[in-house]
């Protein structure tokens, strides 16, 4: 596309934006009145104006029904996920069975690693990528640990190569098939947090397979953001949180997707609860762990009706929205101009004050752009936050800056840009 660097051009695309109508749907925060342009979904995704009237709902529902809500009322708690199944399985390309809302994202980790990680003498390797979000890696280690095995040993980390920031496919494949039949589990992120660069999740996913590996994704930074296929590609397990890319609140309850292929597999480990139970025979309280048929059959605790609500209300916009089809075509050139119009900032100044680490091509990468500033990265960040633009900082030093295609507009990417170059220049660059 051929973008100009202008706020009448930017104005134009928002005119012309089908989507620029959900904008409205959201609150945005603001800093003594002046609402912020913000571009931090990929972290905490904004509230939803219906989130307070959804979550207002089910406190009538407490309060009018109490114990009775579980089989009563217009959507009993007892099924309540059920309502999001067939939301949900459109974000990740999965069947509605193959999807279920619980628990948090971490959590989720560690019961698909229980199921899908099954080390042995002579094939314990996992092979993740180096710098994958903490959490994953603290997750990793310790059920490496939990199994007897030692993380130095049974964990590959696959890097750039010397002066690049992000992976190659062909690396990721080639680790893979250096491991070969010693590889238990490949396990990446659909998009890396720190440099946005998304993955070739199928290549990924061959891969693995053809090694004899199981091979599952922490789509944290992927969900919501960027269109996937995880039953066509194979995957055998994924999970994700809500509350970036979709909106649903901090601490929002978490997706996993399990594929068909393993539901009949009864070898496979679960740290059960009642909640996995057989559902129609649950309450008959009997001893002896029979799972759910799906996804439903690696639940664990009753339904969290509160965060669920908001993921609902959350997956409903969606659905308006088309799902991801539309919001995908729209985050590619919202983001393109983002590096379009940095690149501009760059040219402007002289030099490559703001390097771009995420790829920029739309196959490669989300919404979301990490940027290194050459120069006085921190104190950059700092100014954008006083004048009103809303990303983040994520140490050492990458700002990361990610327009939305649901809430956020052309007009904000130009802005933002501006203030950039502005900035820079009052610091003397
Ligand atoms: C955001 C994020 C998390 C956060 O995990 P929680 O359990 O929800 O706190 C984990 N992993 C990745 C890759 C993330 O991006």
């Amino acid at each position: 596309m051929n973008f100009e660097y202008s706020l009448a051009f930017a104005k134009d695309q928002d005119l012309a934006d089908p989507l620029s109508g959900f904008r409205k749907d959201f609150l945005f925060p603001n800093q003594n009145g002046v609402p912020f342009i913000y571009l931090c979904g990929n972290s905490l995704g904004l509230q939803p104006k219906v989130a307070r009237e959804v979550l207002e709902q089910q406190m009538s529902n407490w309060e009018n029904l109490a114990v009775e809500g579980w089989f009563e009322g217009e959507s009993p708690w007892m099924f309540y996920h059920k309502e999001l199944k067939s939301l949900m399985a459109p974000i990740v390309g999965a069947s509605p069975m193959e999807v279920c809302p619980m628990n948090t994202l971490t959590l989720n980790l560690h019961l698909l690693m229980v199921s899908f990680y099954k080390p042995q003498p002579g094939r314990f390797k996992i092979i993740m990528e180096a710098g994958a979000f903490p959490s994953d890696q603290y997750a990793i280690e310790s059920q490496v640990r939990f199994h007897g095995y030692d993380p130095t040993d049974a964990i590959i980390e696959v890097s750039p190569r010397a002066g690049e920031y992000t992976l190659r496919t062909e690396d990721i494949v080639a680790k893979i098939a250096e491991a070969g039949a010693e590889t238990a589990l490949v396990l990446f992120a659909g998009i890396n947090y720190f440099t946005g660069q998304w993955f070739d999740m199928e290549a990924i996913t061959k891969a693995g397979h053809t090694v004899g590996a199981m091979v599952g994704f922490d789509l944290a930074h992927a969900a919501g953001n960027v269109p996937l296929s995880l039953h066509d590609w194979g995957v055998d397990f994924a999970c994700w949180c809500s509350y970036k890319y979709q909106n649903s609140g901090p601490g929002g309850i978490s997706g996993i997707f399990v594929h068909e292929k393993h539901f009949g597999d009864k070898t496979l480990n679960r740290f059960a609860g009642w909640w996995g139970y057989q559902e129609d025979q649950r309450f008959k309280m009997e001893k002896g762990f029979v799972p759910e048929a799906g996804a439903d059959g690696w639940q664990v605790s009753c339904t969290q009706v509160m965060p669920m609500a908001l993921y609902h209300a959350s997956l409903k916009i969606f659905q308006k929205a088309g799902f991801m089809e539309g919001l995908r075509a729209k985050s590619e050139s919202l983001t393109e101009y983002l590096i379009f119009a940095v690149n501009q900032v760059n040219i402007e100044l002289g030099f490559v004050q703001f390097n771009i680490i995420t790829p920029t091509e739309a196959i490669d990468r989300g919404a979301q752009v990490s940027i290194i500033a050459k120069e006085k990265g921190k104190e950059i960040f700092q100014q954008l936050v006083a004048n009103n633009v809303l990303g983040d900082w994520r140490e050492p030093n990458v700002i990361r800056l990610s327009p939305v295609p649901l809430y956020n507009s052309f007009e904000d990417v130009f802005r933002t840009a501006e203030l950039m170059l502005k900035i820079s220049k009052e610091i003397g660059l």
